[in-house]
């Protein structure tokens, strides 16, 4: 029987101490992991920030994130879904420069804000700052 595979979208934050250590590399190396990295970026504290698919069989898995874990670097599942109350929206744009990923970002055509829901990280900062509260976190 084969082994049971697991496929998750996780978010890495590194601390500034160890954005240039191999971490990435390792974890998929080591413990014959797959990924898709979705985002990655340095943050303006320069922290690192890292989106991914992980993917491989389900005991690698459980080894690469004890591995993550050891190293120091903070994860977490994405498993929360943010979506915009389009009704509610009024494309204030208020929301644009909190966005870390530019999931909300100005549309230079249109004068509106998109939510792009693929660079969405369910950070939910823009939450709080929407003043009719059109974005919404959904489990
Ligand atoms: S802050 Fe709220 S209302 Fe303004 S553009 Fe963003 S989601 Fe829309
Ligand atoms: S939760 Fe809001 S601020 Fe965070 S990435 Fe998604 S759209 Fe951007």
């Amino acid at each position: 029987m084969s082994e049971k595979q697991v496929s998750k979208k996780i978010v890495l934050h590194f601390p500034k101490s160890l954005i240039n250590e191999p971490i990435v590399y390792r974890l998929i190396k080591d413990f014959n992991l797959k990924y898709n990295i979705l985002k990655a970026q340095i943050l303006p504290d320069q922290e690192g920030l890292m989106v991914m698919d992980l993917s491989g069989k389900e005991k690698d898995y459980k080894k690469g994130i004890d591995y993550l874990k050891k190293t120091g670097v903070s994860m977490q599942l994405l498993s929360k879904d943010i979506r915009r109350d389009e009704d509610s929206c009024t494309h204030c744009g208020a929301c644009i420069v909190i966005c870390p990923t530019e999931a909300l970002r100005p549309d230079k055509k249109t004068g509106k804000v998109i939510f792009d829901s693929e660079k969405c990280i369910a950070c939910e900062l823009c939450i709080d700052p929407c003043p009719v509260r059109a974005m919404e976190l959904h489990f």
